[in-house]
């Protein structure tokens, strides 16, 4: 039986999860879950001027809103633990006991420090290929402090008792540890511990090749919900920064991402971020939804907008599901089915102005819409009004258009007529028409 998989995502909580964290938590979750292993979030609180119950909180919800769930760790619980370096303490001092019984650390300055071997160091990194350190001239390579004059612990000491002591197999991180690694491998050596397969994936840039900021649109993980994307599409957009399936497809559910995930395919090259793609990536995903789940998922931006929910709100945002990149538009977007007759765009009114037929062609439209047993099928008078006018019923759509919604654009007009109802899309009508007369 080969060993089972074990991953980690091991954040330093500083307020929030960035794009590049949740990149690096999703990697190491999608090789968990497609190999059936567990995966762990471990939190890399030492600094305690930094780490706040708040920041840690951050994380846990950003990667609870992805849906990245852990196994072991921050409630889930686990046989490793305690999940939270903060409480490692009596850990840690069990392994620096051993390296001082092994002669492997001396003081200085108040200070431990670890003696290297003096030795070239060679990894294979399961991204970046072979990668090997001399150790062998002191005077570049000088023994690290593991142990600060204060008692605490270094980054790279706690990084590897834990990724020992949890058992990890594999260790997927940001091409910023990979120069660490070495010292790592120093350490597991020490240890008598067979180290975790590395794979480092490289950085993401902003889409001009400068290296994203904290300050940059599409940063921090947890603007995305408000900024009105679906988390599955986030999931999908964050994969495809650094990881490429090996054909063009670029939709992926999640199960499929699970399935074709692996870490041959990661890119070798930094990967840039670019926002019109994440809204184009939510918008493939909101069109794949069941529109009464796109109705739900919309509803609460449509409070958050300060707006009623309408009595047809399910079949207005049905309308407009084809229309909108992000959930935040929806309002906006449906905001024309609301109260009593038109607001015009100015350039839509302006446009229809200069058609000295729409005043007549309305009237017609009207009438015929009057005229019709109920209101099932009401795109049905457009094509009669259009044939008493001689015209091609396409002649019509657009003053039709502009009188019911407003707008130049928009969602089908059939759809429009029936979420107004015959009175309302009448009134709007005639509105229309007396707006032109007075122009
Ligand atoms: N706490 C480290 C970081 O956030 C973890 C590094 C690692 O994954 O080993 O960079």
């Amino acid at each position: 039986m080969p060993t089972p998989v074990r991953t980690r995502f091991a954040p330093s909580p500083t307020g929030y999860l960035h794009i590049g964290g949740a990149r690096t938590a999703l990697f190491n979750w999608l090789y968990a879950r497609k190999h059936g292993g567990n995966f762990i979030l471990r939190v890399e609180d030492t600094d305690e001027a930094r780490n706040t119950e708040e920041a840690r909180q951050a994380i846990f919800s950003s990667l609870e809103w992805l849906g990245i769930d852990w196994d072991e760790g921050h409630e889930a619980g686990g046989d490793c633990g305690p999940y939270f370096q903060s409480q490692r303490q009596d850990i840690y001092a069990t392994w620096f006991k051993k390296l001082q019984d092994a002669g492997r650390v001396y003081e200085d300055d108040g200070a431990w420090r670890f003696r290297f071997e003096r030795k070239p160091i060679t990894m294979q990194d399961l991204v970046c290929g072979e990668v090997t350190i001399d150790y062998t001239d002191e005077s570049n390579t000088p023994d690290m402090v593991v142990r600060r004059s204060d008692g605490s612990f270094v980054f790279h000491f706690v990084n590897v008792v834990d990724d020992l002591e949890m058992g990890l197999t594999h260790v997927i991180r940001g091409e910023d540890h990979l120069m660490n690694t070495p010292k790592h491998l120093q350490l597991f050596e020490a240890f008598g511990k067979v180290p975790p397969a590395y794979a480092h994936i490289p950085l993401i840039l902003n889409a001009d090749g400068s290296k994203m900021s904290k300050r940059d649109t599409g940063a921090a993980v947890h603007e995305y919900p408000d900024r009105g994307f679906l988390s599955d599409a986030v999931i999908n957009f964050i994969a495809l920064l650094g990881w490429s399936p090996k054909d063009d497809s670029e939709i992926f559910p999640l199960s499929e991402l699970i399935e074709r995930f692996s870490l041959e395919g990661i890119n070798r090259s930094p990967s840039r971020f670019d926002w019109d793609k994440a809204t184009w990536m939510n918008q493939q995903h909101l069109l794949k939804l069941p529109p009464e789940s796109f109705a739900e998922a919309g509803l609460p931006y449509l409070q958050s907008a300060g707006m009623e929910t309408p009595d047809n709100f399910t079949l207005m945002a049905k309308s407009v599901q084809e229309k909108v990149q992000l959930l935040s538009e929806v309002p906006e977007a449906i905001r024309f089915y609301l109260g009593e007759g038109v607001e015009f765009d100015p350039p839509a009114l302006e446009k229809l102005s200069g058609n000295e037929a729409a005043p007549k062609l309305l009237t017609v439209l009207a009438e015929n819409f009057r005229a019709l047993p109920d209101w099932t099928s009401p795109k049905d008078a457009i094509a009669t009004s259009a044939e008493a006018e001689g015209l091609k019923p396409g002649k019509l759509m657009f003053p039709l258009r502009v009188a019911l919604s407003g707008k130049t654009g928009g969602p089908d007009l059939g759809d429009i007529l029936s979420i107004l109802g015959r009175d309302e899309s009448i009134r709007r009508i005639e509105q229309t028409i007396a707006t032109l007369q007075d122009a």
